[in-house]
């Protein structure tokens, strides 16, 4: 039988995609109805097959930013949906939503031009991101103790609101087809929202409106929340009426899954607590484990736990009376001890809080039609399937070949470049400021300097000169328009696990600002008792050494990749990657990566790259 090519499409020579079965014609004909673009590129071609492959059912895809995995995901996922068929995607932060919003735009402009029906998708966001009261400075608090915080009309004309449409179905289907109209190029979250905001008065209030159609919404996108702590999850669940065997999870930058931490909490906060509503029994329990440095497990009555809230309540509604727009730490408190159920508790300089057992992350999920986890830093994806409990997971790593032509990946093994914890001093940071200015000084524009933590961060903005730096606890945003509207090329620095290392990026008209990205130290989690203990007890199930991989090494990868990810916006930025760390030649982690024996080699190679792309 001759089969028509989907348009444009890439074969490859050894394809088994067209071997006359019909459901695969009928997959690549439906795809041709959905994709956006006018062409499917290799990297999207390599995505898009593995997911119609029925037989991947846990499917890990490793692919770079930049290699159009949204719209390839999207797309494949809808022509291969069955009726009854539910998708949920998560993402790590409201922001990653947007990549998904804009492409399912371009997917239901496309449909409605051939006269095909659009695509709906709900987001499901926490109702301070929807509710017309709140202001900036109460949205802490408003998402600590909800709607009580005021006398609202629309919570108790809801039920009345929603009744005027006469069923539930009527109702949701009203809204749902609000979110479609709305949903073409170019639309984001923000302008979903702001739609359903405006529509107060037909549909009642926003969040609940959206918590209503989850029943019957086809696509659902929603935070990891949503999917890691279990009261969250059930909610979730029990609204959609959901059944996993006909639901496709789809994980969006799933590489946060396998963070070595769940959570944590200051001793200050602590301290704070306490202040607020002096002795509880849960505080003192705390207290105590505060003198003991080390792994514990803390077991949280929940009766004392409704009472600590209860009263954190209170504390906050009386200074809320008081005029007072304060935050309650004993609430803070609270949230962080619901976790402790899954959860060891360390305590040293802060109590944090790791999973018992990270392999059962995804144990509500796994039996999903298809689970995909997706992001541009699940590599190595053996280590990655075993740590998130999927080890027989199918996994596919995808290269952009357009991005290994605008990027440079350089990495040195010069001996006395390391940042190796034990052997820290004032003369390394002095060498490695030396190291950079040599290569700032011939980088064409902005410069990304990631180091360790804070306090060496502080170090090399000094040695270096530079204003531009993160400290601890800043709102960011200001550092990223002075960055943005500097007419100077300027020399950025920022602790790896901070909040510039977290998805922010420095973009002009889409596109990148950033010409190079050094990773000044391997980002390595500090040796600590509580790490030793917490990789005896993963030992158990791991063995020690691959519990020490992954405690260190797989948590030093994630964050490296995630740093590197922030000079890239597309496929079509122009920078370089450059590890300033000798460890990293024993790590397999660039395969097109460039070892250059010391800085000087790494200048030479700097200047050739920036001389093709002529950004001198
Ligand atoms: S019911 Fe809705 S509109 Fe009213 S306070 Fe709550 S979130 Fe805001």
């Amino acid at each position: 039988m001759k089969i028509e090519i989907p348009r444009g499409i890439i074969i490859r020579s050894n394809s088994e995609i067209y071997d006359g079965n019909n459901s695969q014609i009928k997959f690549w004909e439906k795809l041709n109805e959905i994709f956006p673009y006018q062409n499917y590129r290799k990297e999207q071609f390599d995505i898009i097959s593995a997911i119609q492959n029925e037989s991947n059912k846990t499917l890990l895809i490793d692919a770079e930013t930049g290699a159009g995995k949204t719209a390839a995901v999207l797309s494949a996922i809808l022509s291969r949906k069955q009726s009854g068929e539910r998708i949920i995607i998560f993402t790590k932060m409201l922001g990653q939503m947007d990549a998904w919003f804009r492409e399912l735009g371009l997917i239901n402009d496309f449909n409605r031009k051939i006269g095909n029906q659009s695509y709906t998708m709900v987001p499901l966001v926490g109702r301070s991101n929807l509710c017309h009261l709140i202001t900036r400075d109460i949205k802490k608090l408003f998402n600590q103790i909800g709607c009580s915080l005021f006398d609202c009309h629309y919570q108790k004309a809801f039920p009345m609101m929603r009744n005027d449409f006469g069923t539930n179905e009527n109702y949701s289907q009203q809204v749902l087809s609000e979110i479609r109209e709305s949903l073409k190029k170019g639309v984001g979250l923000s302008e979903i929202l702001w739609i359903l905001e405006n529509k107060i008065d037909n549909y009642g209030c926003p969040y609940f409106a959206l918590k209503t159609t989850l029943e019957f919404a086809e696509i659902v996108i929603t935070t990891y929340p949503f999917l890691t702590q279990p009261k969250l999850r059930e909610i979730l669940f029990d609204d959609m009426l959901i059944d996993i065997p006909r639901t496709t999870i789809v994980i969006d930058e799933a590489h946060n899954l396998a963070k070595g931490t769940y959570a944590d909490l200051s001793y200050k906060t602590l301290d704070r607590a306490f202040a607020e509503i002096g002795s509880h029994e849960i505080l003192e329990g705390l207290q105590a484990l505060r003198e003991k440095e080390g792994l514990h497990t803390f077991y949280v009555n929940d009766t004392l736990l409704d009472d600590l809230e209860a009263r954190g309540k209170r504390y906050l509604l009386w200074k809320f009376d008081n005029g007072y727009r304060d935050i309650s730490y004993t609430l803070k408190v609270c949230e962080f001890l619901k976790n402790t159920e899954f959860c060891y508790l360390t305590s040293e300089k802060k109590f944090t809080l790791f999973l018992k057992d990270p392999r059962t992350i995804l144990n509500p999920v796994k039996h999903a039609n298809q689970l995909i986890l997706l992001s541009g830093t699940l590599r190595p994806l053996e280590d990655f399937a075993n740590f998130l409990g999927v080890p027989n997971s199918q996994k596919i790593a995808i290269y952009s070949e357009k991005l290994g032509e605008n990027r440079i990946i350089l990495t040195t093994s010069d001996s006395d470049l390391t940042m190796k914890y034990q052997t820290r001093s004032k003369d390394t940071y002095v060498k490695y400021s030396q190291e950079i200015k040599k290569l700032t000084d011939i980088i064409p524009g902005h410069t990304l300097i990631f180091t360790p933590n804070y306090e060496i961060t502080v170090v090399l903005s000094n040695l270096l000169n530079t204003s531009y730096f993160e400290k601890p606890n800043q709102d960011v945003s200001k550092l990223i328009n002075s960055v943005i509207s500097s007419k100077e090329k300027v020399i950025v620095v920022a602790p790896a696990r901070g909040k510039v290392s977290e998805g922010i990026e420095f973009v002009i008209d889409d596109k990148s600002i950033i010409s190079a990205v050094i990773v000044a130290g391997l980002p390595y989690p500090p040796p600590s008792k509580s790490l030793r203990e917490i990789i005896r007890e993963y030992g158990k199930f791991w063995g020690e050494e691959k519990a020490t991989n992954y405690m260190n090494y797989l948590q030093a990868t994630v964050t490296m990749r995630q740093c590197l990810g922030r000079m890239i916006r597309s496929e079509n930025d122009i920078g370089a990657w450059i590890i300033l760390d000798n460890r990293i030649t024993n790590m397999d982690v660039f395969p097109r990566a460039i070892e250059c024996k010391n800085t000087d080699r790494m200048i030479e190679r700097l200047i050739f790259f920036y001389q093709q792309h002529q950004l001198e």
